[in-house]
């Protein structure tokens, strides 16, 4: 079978994240492509979503260097969606073209290539399948897989970059992921007795709902402090229903992208004295939790070393690697959570565009690079 339909088959089931059937027959396929490998698979069950696949070489001792090598199974895409898979020109269309199936192809042909040249050691693969849900299960395979790599490569797409794709130097141009921020969603409800607006005249006797939230909304969004890379984003807002009523109720949720722990934690214990704080006396508060509660990849030594690595073999393919932080979470963060000594580097996966979209897409001609780029840097690693 050829590259394109290898990826056009990947792209084809869908593994929408709560499509858990779906998520489970595409962890079959990829593993149809690997199963003459030296490699031994183990499922980690989950009722929910698909069953997380843990491969790992046969040919694995405590003593190596272990490598670990991070994808996702799942999309955001859902099965009535109607995007078409169709090639134009050097891209190839479909929903989770670029997040992640080709990269996923990727690992596929990289697994192979080093089966052949006796490098399948000590090599773990993780095909998570809730990642676009902020893996909320699996933690613990997460936990123990981190705590026993030495590198970790994630396979989140590489930056478009800043080449034009028709230029030769774009599909050798990688920008990989060395930090990427945390992120909580917190929800919150303000509630008072409400009352008729004409009547009530004193300040004491308006124990307006929607007051008391604004002022907490204004001390969150003061919490943001943008030299550390810390924003707020008041997201959602919905209170009050008639203009002679008192508002008995509003709702809000706020977005909190972060790149240090450290801040994660100062702004958590400042939402925590905000909520406790009675502007509006008489209205009470309710905190109805985290959406989301992430941690970062915070930029670091170690990632900044295989950095290095990376680009000491992407000098000698003629390649051109660069390093830089994203905005958006990925695995790369869980893992490093539980072992910040791992080298940890994201971006690894082909080029493309319009992630989470119905026009998402991968540009062909990115593949094979991507696939040297890793052979190289695992090769580089064994014998340093
Ligand atoms: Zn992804």
């Amino acid at each position: 079978m050829n590259t394109h339909e290898v990826l056009k088959e990947l792209i084809s089931i869908n593994s929408y994240s709560i499509n858990k059937s779906g998520v489970d027959r595409k962890n079959c396929y990829i593993w149809d492509q690997l199963c003459d490998l030296p490699l031994k698979r183990t499922l980690h069950k989950s009722k929910m979503y698909g069953d997380l696949m843990h491969l790992q070489s046969n040919d694995y001792s405590p003593n190596s260097k272990t490598i670990t090598l991070v994808l996702h199974s799942d999309t955001v895409h859902k099965e009535d969606e109607s995007s078409p898979i169709l090639m134009s020109g050097n891209k190839l269309y479909g929903p989770g073209a670029i997040d992640m199936q080709a990269s996923i192809f990727v690992v596929i042909e990289l697994l192979k290539k080093l089966s052949e040249n006796d490098q399948l050691v000590n090599i773990n693969i993780i095909f998570n399948t809730a990642e676009e849900k902020g893996s909320p299960e699996f933690q613990e395979v997460f936990k123990t897989i981190s705590k026993e790599s030495n590198y970790i490569f994630v396979y989140e797409p590489s930056d478009p970059g800043r080449y034009n794709p028709d230029e030769e130097i774009f599909k050798t141009q990688f920008e990989l992921v060395t930090s990427r921020k945390g992120i909580f969603q917190q929800k919150i409800v303000t509630i008072g007795p409400g009352g008729h607006s004409g009547s009530l005249a004193t300040k004491a006797e308006r124990k307006n709902a929607i007051e008391q939230a604004i002022c907490m909304m204004k001390e969150i969004q003061d919490l943001a402090n943008y030299d550390k890379g810390t924003t707020v984003n008041l997201a959602y807002i919905n209170g009050g229903r008639e203009n002679t009523v008192i508002a008995e109720k509003c709702e809000f949720t706020f977005d909190v992208r972060f790149t240090y722990q450290e801040e994660r934690e100062r702004v958590k214990e400042e939402i925590t004295k905000i909520l406790k704080t009675e502007f509006v006396s008489g209205v009470e508060v309710e905190d109805l939790g985290y959406s989301y509660d992430l941690p970062p990849l915070e930029p670091n030594r170690n990632s900044a070393k295989l950095l290095s690595i990376a680009q000491e073999v992407g000098k000698d393919l003629g390649m051109e690697i660069i390093g830089n932080g994203r905005g958006g979470w990925s695995d790369a963060c869980n893992m490093y959570i539980y072992n910040p000594n791992a080298m940890i580097i994201d971006g690894l996966g082909p080029k493309g565009d319009g992630e989470h979209t119905n026009n998402e897409f991968v540009y062909l001609d990115t593949i094979e690079p991507a696939i040297r780029l890793s052979e190289e840097i695992v090769k580089r690693i064994r014998y340093s």
